[in-house]
């Protein structure tokens, strides 16, 4: 009998910075969807982002503040070793250059998975990698079928978690007033954010 290809979950974001509902999607993937590893990626300098990004060495502290408890999830930093733009058909190709064998599966809120025609080489990120697509309110419900010219075989899986309401956008503008972050990122990642002043226009 044929053994079952090892899953290898990858997770990218901005994490500027990480938050609950980044957590809520990392313990939903890592319980649901049967992973040998979850790697998670913090973008480098991200094209489809308009803003410039906070430091990546304070985005990637943050990331593994945020993560690295949580048994089978690796924070992987090679997105910020990356010199100029970081495309994740690049991370994809080479996460299966190093894991022929495994299945990848691509983890993604709603709005990014909505938007993935605009990402750069989409059609060859959904061949070579399952998508599994977590609700996100005020994105609207995914639907698969709303991306014309996806390859055939595109493969899509629905990562049940709690809808959170909660976007980095809204922590940095919160922290920019020095109001209570407690509810929206882990108490390490508050900390974090204090010492270094980050957000701060003060
Ligand atoms: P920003 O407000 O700066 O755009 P963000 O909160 O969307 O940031 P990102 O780091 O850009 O956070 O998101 C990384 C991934 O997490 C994306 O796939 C995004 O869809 C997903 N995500 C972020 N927030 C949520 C949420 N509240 N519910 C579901 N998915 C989310």
């Amino acid at each position: 009998m044929a053994l079952k290809p090892p899953r290898v979950g990858v997770f990218g974001g901005a994490f500027d910075p990480p938050h609950d509902a980044h957590v809520s999607l990392v313990k939903a993937a890592l319980a649901q969807l049967g992973l040998a590893r979850l790697h998670i990626l913090p973008t480098g300098d991200a094209w489809h982002k308009a803003r410039g990004l906070s430091a990546g060495h304070h985005r990637l502290e943050m990331a593994r503040l945020a993560f690295e408890g949580l048994p089978g999830a690796v924070v992987d930093d090679r997105e910020l070793r990356r010199a100029g733009p970081t495309y994740t058909l690049d991370t994809l190709r080479e996460l299966r250059g190093e894991q022929p064998a495994a299945e990848l599966v691509l983890i993604l809120g709603a709005d990014q998975a909505s938007s993935l025609p605009r990402w750069h080489g989409w059609q060859d990120i959904l061949a070579m990698a399952v998508v599994a697509v977590a609700q996100r309110p005020g994105a609207g419900a995914f639907d698969p079928l709303a991306l014309p010219g996806a390859p055939p075989g595109a493969r899509f899986e629905t990562l049940a978690i709690t809808p959170m309401d909660v976007s980095a956008t809204e922590i940095r503008a919160k922290a920019a007033l020095g109001q209570d972050l407690s509810r929206l990122v882990p108490p390490a990642v508050a900390r974090y954010i204090d010492q270094h002043h980050l957000y701060r226009t003060t």
